[in-house]
């Protein structure tokens, strides 16, 4: 039996001389990948398809492990996306922790309503590194790493004035500092912010713009967060890195 599903492509891996396997988040059955037949071939139907990026309505057979993808009908070519080379580092981010942290026919309508309005937002110009970070704080969840973000994890406390603490997950007011050696100094922004950025719709977030030391600040801790609580080191951060390094340098 054919089946319909609305899908974003977050991985694809070749298979043989001609065919590509595609891993699509859908709304309809949550990851899922399919073979597409004669995918590599330039020419061929599903060749668009088969990027990560794709966005749009996938016409497939089901089967018990790999389905077999026949048609796709595009929604959004995510052109200003292809098109920069920062907006795609952070797409590819977002794209990568969503494969690490779904699973396979487990669908879930929030999470794709937020992958999918995450990367119409960077499309429409939202600011690609606000919205990176808003994307994996949101997600921490399926990690099953929510940090505490509105008191002090160790005595309940609500101050004015906290430490972030990896180790024992969320704010850590001044009086327990001495429980974490380690802790992060974060500034006041960005203790404001963390709370908020977790709530917020992401669509209501409109055209937001933070300092880029903020924003840097935030990926910093998110990032070393999922690494230290969950082992997820992502590779497209690395060369999210290395390009904001290589702009520094143009500055
Ligand atoms: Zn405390």
């Amino acid at each position: 039996m054919m089946s319909k599903a609305e899908g974003i492509v977050i991985r694809t891996t070749d298979y043989g001389e001609t065919n590509k396997i595609v891993t699509l988040y859908t709304k309809e059955f949550g990851k899922i990948g399919l073979m597409a037949r004669g995918a590599k071939k330039p020419k061929n139907q599903l060749s668009a398809v088969s990027q990560v990026l794709f966005y749009g309505l996938c016409l497939f057979r089901k089967g018990r492990g790999l389905g077999v993808l026949y048609q796709a009908e595009p929604l959004n070519s995510f052109r200003s996306i292809r098109e920069d080379i920062e907006k795609m580092g952070h797409a590819a981010l977002i794209l990568e922790l969503t494969d690490r942290l779904t699973d396979e026919r487990r669908p879930s309508q929030a999470y794709y309503h937020l992958l999918r309005d995450t990367l119409l937002l960077m499309e429409k110009g939202t600011d690609p590194a606000v919205l990176s970070s808003m994307y994996a704080l949101k997600m921490m969840p399926l990690a099953g790493i929510d940090p505490v973000l509105n008191r002090c994890i160790h005595c309940g406390n609500k101050k004015d004035h906290y430490l972030f603490s990896i180790s024992e997950g969320g704010f850590l007011c001044m009086d327990c500092a001495k429980f974490d050696e380690y802790a992060l100094v974060m500034s006041r922004a960005v203790q404001k912010l963390l709370p908020l950025i977790r709530t917020v719709p992401i669509n209501r977030l409109g055209k937001v713009s933070l300092k880029a030391k903020t924003i840097g600040e935030i990926g910093s801790i998110i990032y070393a967060y999922y690494e230290q609580n969950a082992g997820i080191k992502l590779r497209s951060r690395r060369f999210i890195e290395q390009l904001s390094k290589f702009n520094q340098m143009n500055d």
